[in-house]
């Protein structure tokens, strides 16, 4: 009888786990980049490089096409999509700031709902993280090659390059994570930040090729304001060691300003080419070596030298971003091997966008539209139709409450943003917003000079206060002008438009709280 009754048990305990794991909130994986621009990845154009494993995600899932962040820098853009809110409610305007970990954030939210939760790779908030059952970041900005993480405090020097490690790192934690809880794993990418630097089997990738030069590469900013004028973020100045990786003699002194002409570029340059075992400088000197003789040899100046560090820059850059996509086709392989592909959201973004030449430019920060759209595609069969294409105006904003909606949890009434659930099909939307609101902070501290500055975004048009010390605007029509060469503000033709998108900005600064500036 006992024992009858003991298998009577178990089927019912084995029926009720089958019911559990059918009905069981999706794991959930968000890779985030940094600093990978939309026109870097063959899904959005397909003119620089191939992503087909990025592609792969959006084609078997929803691709949104206008995707932006609301302050385009790393950690504050970061701290966005931790929280949910904008910078001046989570604390963290910019890189002078710390990150208030003591505020609800998404992983804290979703601990709490039975999700084991985890992040790997870069963090870059200063303080430490929280709201997660496991953590292995790196330090700050992290190293390309044989980084030093540091795992639940204690620091340790991985071999390897920060790409792949940082893939087997988050391989290693979905194996190793206790229990049968779903999960919520942070990939954070340190590629393709600057300094570029590629894998030694990606080093003669685009060797074959002149990679295209945006047609406003030699913009002379001559109908803009000063803010797009005294920035300091041109390839032209870019540095010689640390972002060209010329072997410069011991006695010659860097040249470009590199977006803060304090920094010590050739000692930096120095540190990370020391951190290369044997066999890393060996395939970098075969490789480097002969282009930095080359150099040398001919000491290109003005626009040739422009020219000439531009495809340096973006080869280099485009490289990183190879191994990226292989490694994001790695983790698929790897989930649909142990198969979790299908019930795991995997969402792919970027922290922001990235300058890759237009306007003579790399970096970020500014509100134009390379700056601030981002890549994001997410895939899961159960609730984002295959081949699903959106060009409504999203935000990073709105990860959270999309995650959280995902999971089937509520949305804090804190979060600022909306669930893209309803976007995850094809078909009209009723209600989204027409309109998205922006704010930078970093200036006059920080690098690159650029100035402070909110704004405004509808499909069509942009409107862009730059304040701080200096009170000028400026007036983009994207669709006439999608490079945003002519600033339209101040022509008697358009003061009827710019007061109906002041009047909007005026109300989303009211929605979103922020009273960081006076208003206009
Ligand atoms: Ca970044």
């Amino acid at each position: 009888m006992s024992r009858y009754c003991g298998r009577v048990v178990l089927i019912l305990l084995s029926v009720g786990s089958m019911a559990f794991a059918q009905q069981r909130q999706p794991n959930i994986i968000v890779i985030m980049t940094d600093d990978h621009a939309k026109k870097a990845t063959s899904l959005y154009d397909g003119s620089l490089n191939a992503t087909p494993n990025i592609d792969r995600i959006g084609a078997e899932g929803v691709t949104f096409r206008n995707a932006f962040v609301t302050n385009s820098i790393c950690g504050p853009s970061r701290a966005v999509f931790l929280t949910g809110v904008y910078s001046h409610i989570n604390g963290m305007y910019d890189h002078s700031r710390r990150f208030d970990s003591s505020q609800v954030t998404l992983p804290k939210i979703l601990r709490g709902n039975g999700y084991f939760t985890a992040i790997v790779g870069k963090w870059h908030l200063v303080t430490t993280p929280t709201g997660f059952d496991y953590w292995k970041v790196l330090i700050d900005q992290g190293e390309y090659y044989n980084p030093n993480f540091i795992e639940m405090g204690d620091t340790s020097r991985y071999e390897g390059y920060a790409t792949d490690i940082i893939t087997d790192l988050a391989i290693e934690t979905i194996e190793k994570r206790v229990g049968d809880k779903p999960f919520f794993l942070m990939v954070n990418e340190k590629a393709p930040h600057r300094n570029w630097m590629p894998d030694t089997t990606h080093l003669r990738m685009y060797d074959d090729r002149e990679m295209p030069m945006p047609e406003n590469f030699s913009d002379d900013y001559s109908d803009r304001t000063r803010a797009a004028t005294e920035q300091d973020m041109e390839v032209r100045n870019m540095y010689l060691s640390s972002d060209m990786k010329l072997y410069m003699p011991e006695n010659e002194p860097e040249t470009g300003t590199g977006g803060k002409a304090t920094f010590n570029a050739k000692a930096d340059w120095k540190r990370l080419y020391e951190r290369m075992n044997i066999a890393q400088k060996k395939a970098w000197d075969e490789y480097y070596k002969p282009i930095s003789d080359a150099f040398y040899k001919e000491r290109p100046e003005g626009t040739k030298l422009a020219e000439w560090k531009y495809q340096r820059y973006i080869k280099d850059y485009l490289r990183c971003i190879a191994s990226v996509d292989e490694n994001v086709g790695r983790l698929l392989a790897y989930l649909e091997k142990k198969n979790l592909l299908d019930n795991t959201l995997i969402v792919y973004t970027s922290d922001q966008g990235f300058f890759l030449g237009e306007h003579g430019w790399y970096d970020k920060r500014f509100m134009y539209e390379e700056s601030i759209g981002i890549p994001l595609v997410m895939r899961l069969p159960s609730m984002i139709s295959r081949g699903t294409d959106r060009s409504e105006l999203v935000l990073n904003l709105d990860l959270a409450p999309t995650i959280l909606q995902v999971a089937g949890v509520a949305t804090p009434q804190r979060m600022q943003g909306s669930s893209l659930v309803p976007l995850f099909k094809s078909g009209d939307v009723p209600e989204w917003r027409s309109a998205v609101y922006y704010h930078y902070y970093e200036y006059p501290h920080g690098w690159h000079n650029v100035k402070r500055h909110y704004g405004i975004r509808t499909d069509r048009y942009k409107l862009i206060h730059f304040y701080n010390d200096n009170d000028e605007w400026e007036l983009f029509d994207l669709k006439s002008d999608p490079f945003e060469m002519h600033n339209l503000y101040g022509k008697p033709e358009r003061q009827t438009l710019v007061s109906s998108l002041n009047r909007e900005m005026i109300s989303l600064m009211q929605k979103y709280k922020d009273t960081t500036v006076v208003q206009p």
